[in-house]
Parts: structure tokens; sequence; C-alpha cells
């Protein structure tokens, strides 16, 4: 392996967002860049790096094709990984924003002063002070939008004050966007409603921010399909900075299979799976972040094993400082499940999607995951909490039809019950409605494969995007 200097490739440094749901496309998109022939440098917090590393052994430079992968780390002002206050994210959030900052200029000073300057940025949604570091240093910058087109028109419309939204006089108000259906209020991200998600209001600073350093990008790229967004894409297509789907960016050939999973995932449930019927189990994940209700925890239990179908959870350890004391295994399931279903705490989702004894997914909705199912065939029971969330369930519910909505935002937490969970299983699973779902399911499937596949919308799409930065300054 030749050393980083001697390489002569362009330099391209992708910073996350310190959170699952971001490292995992930022890192797609490294590993893609690498295999175009660039170096790709993946970074995030130390914390973050540390946890990488722990769970899947990977920080060295690995190559890729023509390029490299390598990680870096920076402060985010937190020495102790443990610290309880990372997770309250109106602390978090401003102290990374300051501290932040000043420790990734001095990386990317680093690079400068060790023969590596970087030739690009790309940065992520929650941090837009990466676009003002690019700008101070004179390196060009892009975004890597990790949610969908329809949520980033829902978000440029309101920064831009083209539509209305719902008020603190007007709560129940809908929302008309051009190329997108009408949302209810409880549809838009749950941020921009004047009452949900109080507890959050710190994100939508943050995305706003991003919305106006937007003069600072030179494209945004998507982890998303054309095909999938048509409409979506539509009103967008004559504002800057140029938008790129370039996703599901998970389905691109790899080489290398390296994963930034930050708990070690559970492969003996694919052993699990394969002991199971074809199109048979449920599986059920709230994603990295989402602590549910125990209520909840308890209705969706009483629910999966009234159904009768095997089932494959993923159950996070909610975290010890979680004020609200959900999110646990009820103790009774222990002795009821035995033999019925399989409990983790982190698996491969993604292969857990593709495998054949997988009947549908019962998800919070987060994008990652959506993408996932868009490009699995998989249908599902939707039961978003906030965020896009609630938006990407609208759409794949009622635009995508791949399922039904078992709850329609955390504002609903308490209307749903046992019967409820097992009903919309047996909706997806069983029945006419259940075949059409499987049909649109593997339509979008289809649809994925083809955009990511070499002369597809998307491979083509990262390619113009790799010959911008190939035509950079070095
Ligand atoms: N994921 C996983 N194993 C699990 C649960 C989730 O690998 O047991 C991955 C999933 O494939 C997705 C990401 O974690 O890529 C979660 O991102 P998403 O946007 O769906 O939700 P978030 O965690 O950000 O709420």
């Amino acid at each position: 392996m030749g050393s980083d200097q001697t390489l002569h490739h362009h330099h391209v440094l992708l910073v996350s967002f310190p959170s699952q749901g971001h490292v995992n496309p930022l890192l797609r998109l490294a590993k893609h860049l690498a295999s175009k022939g660039l170096l790709a440098t993946f970074s995030s917090t130390h914390h973050i790096i540390h946890k990488i590393h722990k769970s899947t052994g990977h920080v060295q430079p690995i190559d890729i094709g023509g390029g490299r992968l390598r990680f870096e780390s920076f402060t985010d002002g937190w020495e102790d990984h443990d610290d309880p206050r990372r997770s309250d994210l109106n602390v978090y959030i401003p102290q990374f924003q300051t501290v932040g900052h000043d420790s990734f200029v001095q990386l990317v000073k680093k690079h400068s002063e060790s023969g590596t300057p970087v030739s690009c940025i790309i940065s992520n949604p929650f941090i837009p002070w990466v676009s003002d570091v690019a700008a101070e240093l004179g390196i060009p910058c892009a975004l890597l939008w990790v949610q969908s087109c329809f949520v980033y028109s829902v978000y440029y419309h309101y920064f831009h004050n083209l539509a209305s939204f719902p008020t603190v006089d007007q709560p129940n108000k809908s929302v008309e966007l051009p190329g997108l259906p009408t949302l209810e209020s409880d549809e838009i991200p749950s941020f921009l409603h004047p009452v949900y998600s109080p507890d959050k209001r710190v994100l939508k600073d943050v995305i706003l921010g991003q919305f106006k350093n937007l003069e600072k990008t030179f494209c945004v790229l998507v982890d998303s399909f054309e095909e999938l967004e048509r409409e979506s894409l539509k009103p967008l297509l004559s504002s800057a900075p140029i938008i790129r789907p370039i996703g599901p960016l998970y389905k691109w050939k790899e080489e290398k299979d390296v994963r930034g999973d930050m708990w070690s995932a559970a492969e003996e449930c694919i052993e699990w799976l394969d002991s199971k019927p074809v199109g048979s189990v449920v599986y059920v994940s709230f994603g990295s972040v989402a602590v549910l209700e125990q209520q909840s925890m308890e209705e969706i239990t009483r629910g999966l094993l009234n159904c009768g179908q095997p089932f494959l959870w993923v159950v996070r350890p909610p975290p010890k400082e979680s004020s609200k004391g959900g999110g646990r295994l009820p103790d009774w399931l222990v002795q009821q499940a035995d033999g019925k279903g399989l409990v983790v705490q982190w698996c491969p989702q993604e292969r857990v999607l593709a495998h054949p004894s997988v009947a549908c997914f019962i998800t919070h909705c987060g994008w990652n995951s959506s993408m996932e199912i868009l490009s699995s065939g998989v249908p599902i029971v939707a039961a978003p909490q906030w965020g896009d969330q609630v938006t990407n369930a609208k759409f794949l519910t009622d635009v995508y039809g791949v399922g039904v909505r078992l709850l329609r935002s955390e504002n609903d937490l308490n209307t749903f019950s046992s019967e409820r969970v097992a009903n919309c299983i047996v909706e997806v699973t069983k029945g006419p409605k259940a075949e059409e779902f499987k049909k649109n399911a593997l339509k979008w499937k289809k649809a994925a494969d083809d955009a990511a596949r070499e002369g597809g919308t998307s491979y083509n799409n990262l390619d113009k995007f790799v010959m911008e930065v190939q035509a950079l300054k070095q």
C-alpha cells in the first residue's frame, strides 16, 4: 500500500453528525468515492470513531478499487464517551457547534501540512458550521442530504417562506406544496410544527441553518433515486445548488464490506431466519435513537404474540438518563416468547431485509430504513415517531403503497392497541391488499436496482459528481 501522499488522488473529506442514521449513508458514500479512485476520509467525533472501531474493527486505511478509504476523528468537547449529557440535544448541539468548528479546522489544516490537502468537503445535515469552515478555508463544499427529496422540499419551502404552514393559532392547518400530496399538519416534519417535538426544537434551527448555508455549497447529493421522487424533484430543479439523487447508497456493489455499526450486530439472527419458513417473520426495529413509551412496548409485544407469526425484534437498551422510563421489553415476554421470537440489541438490518423469511417490517420509518425497505421489496407497518419519519410514513403508505400506518406520529402513542398491531401485521402479510403491497414493494426494488446499476440515474449522477471533484484544484 502506498502512502497517502504518493497516491496523488483528489482528497474528499466527509464529515458525519454523530449518530448512526448519519454515519451509515456518509460511510457508504465514502466507500463509493474511494472505489471511483478518490482518497476518501470519513470523519466524525472521537466518540463515534471509537464506537465503530470497537464494534467492527475498522479504522485502518483500506484500499478500495483505485482509491483509499480512511477514518479520522475530531473532538466535540465531551471527553467522557459515556457522558449522559450527550443525549440532550439542547446541550450537545450548541457545544458541538463551537468546539467542533475549531477542532475540525485543525483537522483540515493538518492535511494541507501533511501533503494530502482536501479538494472537497462533504457535509451532512445538523452540522451547518461545516460549510462555514469550508468557506473560511476556501475549499469547495457539497452536502449529503440524508433524508428524502420530498422532505428537502418541505424545508426548502418553509425556509424561503414560499407556502403557509401550521401556526400556534392554526395548528391543524394542512400544507400544499408543488409536486407533493396535501400534507396534514401531523405529516410535515414535526420540527416545523409549532406544537410537536418541543424537546427537539434545536434540530429545527440546525436544519434551517443548513438551508441558510446552502449558498456555500456547490451540490446537494441525496440518498434517494430519481424514479422514486420525480414529482418532488420537479419544483427543485431550478433552485440552487444542483440536487443529485445518488441512492440507494447501500445498493452499490462493494468489493469490501466496511460497516459503520456503533454496536456489534447479532449475526446469529441470520441463522435463526434460515430456520423459519419463507415469508413468515415480522421484523421490528425503531432505529438507533427512538425510545418507545413503555405502554407502546407492551402493546406491540401482545400484538406480536397474538398474531402468532415468528418475530425478530431489535430492542436497544434505553439510555440510562431516559426521562420517559420506557423502551424496555416487558419481563413476561421473556417467558412467553420462547421459541416464537428472537430479541437482539442490534442486527445486520440490510441482510435481514434481504432474507426470504422476512414477511414485513414494523418500522419507525427513518430515511435509511425507508431506503432499505424500498430497495428490498418488504411491505411495512409504519410507526413513525418524529422529524421526517412522519412524512416518510405518509409517502411509504399513501404514495409508494408498500404498507399501512399503525400510528401517524408520537402524538398518537396512546391510541393503538395490541389488536391494532396484530391487524396491521395481517393486513400487510395476508389477503389481496397484502398482495398489492408486495407487488408495489417489488416494483420499487427493481427501480432501486436499476437506478444504482451502471448506466442508471443514480450511478450517472454520482459519476457526474466525481468528475466535478476531479476538476477541482488538488
Ligand atoms: N440498523 C442496523 N441494525 C439494527 C437497526 C438499524 O443496521 O438493528 C441500521 C439501519 O439499517 C439503518 C440505520 O441503522 O441504516 C438506522 O437509520 P434510520 O435512518 O432508519 O433511523 P435512525 O436510527 O436515524 O432513527
